[in-house]
């Protein structure tokens, strides 16, 4: 097992990306730390209850809640697989605590678009609360605006997907993860690619540059 880090800011597409290349790849598997930590929201585990209020506000989680949860997944993750982690690390204490569990960087990977692209972006995301498929107004629209194609489900949109809390997002995103790519670069294991080209080509440019 070895693993790909993903870095960009929320909205980057990077989430996109790597579940489109883990649908395509059998020895690649796409794991992102806020889907880990929406799913404990959801089932109401002592994690969820902790992590909900920082979630919604745009914070960071504790390190140790999410370091855990990253941990588990690293435990039962076994054979030839390359793992695209996604959303952690988000600061460099976290990058440190992935360093000591031992498991083997090959790359990391920073998906890059600016922040205006970004705000246009998650301004027009739309989720399913039920099924949790992903939407965009402009980019990728139901088939019948504000109804999720997959369960007929009501589409809403996320509180941290919020403008308010995107700009929020996207500040704790240059202070806190920013630092990272300098990290990444010292260590010779930084590779860039341009977020702003449609997902096929970002998706296909990513695969070459991991
Ligand atoms: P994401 O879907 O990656 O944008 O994550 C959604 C939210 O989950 C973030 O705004 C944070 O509140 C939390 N989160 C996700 N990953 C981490 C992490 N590695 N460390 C701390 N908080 C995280």
């Amino acid at each position: 097992m070895n693993i790909v880090i993903l870095l960009g800011a929320p909205g980057s597409g990077k989430g996109t990306i790597a579940s489109r290349l883990a649908a395509e790849n059998a020895n690649l598997r796409h794991v992102s730390s806020g889907d880990l930590l929406r799913g404990a929201v959801a089932k109401g585990t002592p994690a969820g209850v902790e992590a909900k209020g920082y979630m919604e506000s745009g914070r960071l989680v504790p390190d140790a809640l999410i370091a855990q949860m990253i941990k588990d997944v690293v435990a039962e993750t076994v054979g030839d697989v390359t793992m695209l982690l996604d959303g952690f690390p988000r600061n460099l204490a976290q990058a440190k605590i992935l360093e000591e569990m031992g498991a083997p960087v090959r790359s990391a990977v920073l998906v890059d678009v600016p922040d205006e692209v970004i705000h246009g972006r998650i301004a027009g995301r739309r989720t399913c609360p039920k099924c949790k498929a992903g939407y965009h107004v402009v980019a990728l629209p139901p088939k019948v605006e504000g109804i999720c194609d997959k369960c007929g489900a009501e589409l809403v949109i996320r509180k941290d997907d919020r403008p308010e809390t995107v700009t929020d997002r996207l500040a704790v995103y240059h202070g806190e993860t920013e630092p990272l790519i300098s990290h990444y670069e010292g260590k010779g294991l930084l590779r860039r690619i341009d977020g702003t080209q449609e997902p096929e080509k970002a998706a296909a440019e990513f695969l070459a540059a991991m």
